[in-house]
């Protein structure tokens, strides 16, 4: 819940954002402090599609809001630019494992999420698929993220096996998180944590995504040595790198609720 103050200042919870107005529309900054930073950096983030200012923690809030506004035009001109969200429900088309699937709702069916081959019309060949979904159309979009993450669970769970053992290694746990900002952690204590998204792209990212944070449990650092691991695990290390930047952000728009 957002709740605009006279002056401009809306406090959600336990962060404080500031409002500027560029050609007529609204434009929320949210304000980040920060022991650590020496000047004003504005970013525009992708899947919660707003703005942070991060702050020197002295910095004034007349300081942010002059550099907010006169930052403004960039800010509405990157909100602007952002790629469509695509939510799940019918007739969306969403990828998984790098494949496009329509979702088709089935509301009369049995059973809750499964995958059908259409065939071409005479039948020969394979048209595409269907990610099928039962039940009521307002269950559509959780049944669909349930599936997706219990299908990357699988793969992930997999993958992560399978590159420990080349390791003679154990991982402590593997969990599924939603973030923006990585598409899996290790922690020092082995847990190795991914993005559930990482389902939707073609297999060689999420192997290469599961050898690197198992890479971690032998390395927490990105040092050569770290990086000479990665790749004898996951020899498509490169290749996955070049699709995470140049595609990855993609993978965000799927599934954002309406
Ligand atoms: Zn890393």
């Amino acid at each position: 819940m957002l709740r605009l103050r006279r002056d401009g200042l809306a406090k959600t919870a336990g962060s404080t954002a500031i409002t500027v107005t560029h050609a007529g529309e609204t434009l929320v900054v949210s304000l980040r402090r920060l022991g650590s930073a020496r000047r004003f950096t504005l970013r525009v983030r992708f899947a919660a599609r707003d703005a942070v200012l991060t702050m020197p923690t002295r910095a004034s809030l007349r300081e942010a809001r002059e550099f907010t506004e006169r930052h403004a035009a960039w800010i509405a001109a990157r909100l602007g630019r952002l790629p469509e969200t695509i939510p799940f429900r019918d007739g969306a088309v969403v990828p998984l494992r790098g494949v496009d699937h329509s979702i088709a709702h089935r509301p009369g069916a049995r059973g809750t999420v499964w995958i059908e081959t259409r065939s071409s019309l005479d039948s020969s060949q394979c048209a595409g698929f269907d990610l099928c979904v039962a039940g009521a159309q307002e269950h559509v979009h959780r049944r669909v993220v349930d599936f997706l993450k219990r299908e990357a669970r699988r793969d992930l769970e997999e993958a992560v096996e399978r590159h420990t053992r080349t390791l003679g290694l154990t991982a402590r746990s593997v969990g599924l998180r939603d973030t923006v900002s990585r598409w899996g952690s290790c922690s020092a204590t082995g847990s190795l944590n991914f993005s559930w998204r990482l389902v939707m792209a073609p297999p060689f990212v999420l192997d290469y995504l599961a050898a690197h944070e198992v890479a971690h449990l032998e390395y927490l650092d990105h040092s050569d040595r770290f990086w000479a691991l990665a790749r004898r695990l996951c020899a498509e290390t490169d290749r996955a790198e070049i699709w995470l930047s140049a595609h990855g952000a993609h993978l965000h728009k799927f599934g954002v609720a309406e």
